[in-house]
């Protein structure tokens, strides 16, 4: 079973490499952004709850979080699997998605966790260019798209977000690590964790995922 939590800091590769798992793989790519996104313009009575709080400037609870990804994963196509990307950030909803999981049998069954060094993060993140339509991102020294400018993969033209510069990175680092560190400890002792190291390359850091998925699908 391929229920898997995508871990690593921003410019690891994690973008890269949820595209070609979603597609080889065949289960969806969830990235806690856009489930929120797609809460709060569904009118479901969870998502509008959380776009109260959100209009209101507060921060979404734990408990309203875990709700959101409980009934984003019951859906029928996360049977087989699914690929979460930006949850569980704390250990509290780490603890609280154990219990959920369970119940809806969607138990964590991987968690990957791809490395890299603050100064290679800094390098590449200036490089840096992503798809809005689907995702999927590139860099225009070490991996650059087939034509200058253009997805590969929907033919939309690429964008660089303003959120990468290494002043904001800097403070996403520092947040990530401070929240992350403790959750790949628990997830170590529950016998899940897996490491990678995002210096390899994008190729070879394929085959050594693909090695992983392959022996637990
Ligand atoms: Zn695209």
């Amino acid at each position: 079973m391929l229920n898997i939590i995508l871990m690593g800091p921003p410019g690891a590769g994690k973008g890269t490499h949820a595209v070609w798992i979603e597609r080889d793989y065949k289960i969806p790519h969830i990235s806690t952004g856009d489930m929120f996104r797609e809460a709060m313009s569904s009118g479901s009575e969870l998502g509008s709850k959380i776009k109260e709080i959100v209009n209101r400037g507060d921060l979404v609870s734990d408990e309203l979080t875990c709700a959101l990804v409980k009934e984003r994963l019951s859906r029928d196509d996360c049977a087989r699997g699914y690929l979460l990307d930006g949850f569980p950030r704390t250990i509290p909803q780490a603890e609280s998605w154990e219990k959920i999981a369970k119940d809806i049998h969607r138990e964590v069954s991987l968690v990957i966790n791809i490395s890299c060094p603050d100064e290679e993060l800094v390098k590449r993140i200036s490089t840096r260019r992503v798809c809005p339509k689907c995702g999927a991102s590139y860099n225009v020294v070490s991996m650059k798209p087939k034509k200058e400018g253009i997805c590969d993969i929907c033919g939309t033209p690429l964008i660089q977000r303003k959120v990468d510069n290494e002043a904001s990175l800097k403070i996403r680092l520092a947040n990530y690590y401070k929240s992350t560190a403790p959750l790949l400890s628990f997830y170590k002792k529950r016998g899940t964790l897996h490491d990678f190291d995002g210096m390899a390359g994008a190729e070879q850091l394929k085959v050594e995922l693909n090695a992983l998925l392959a022996s637990h699908k």
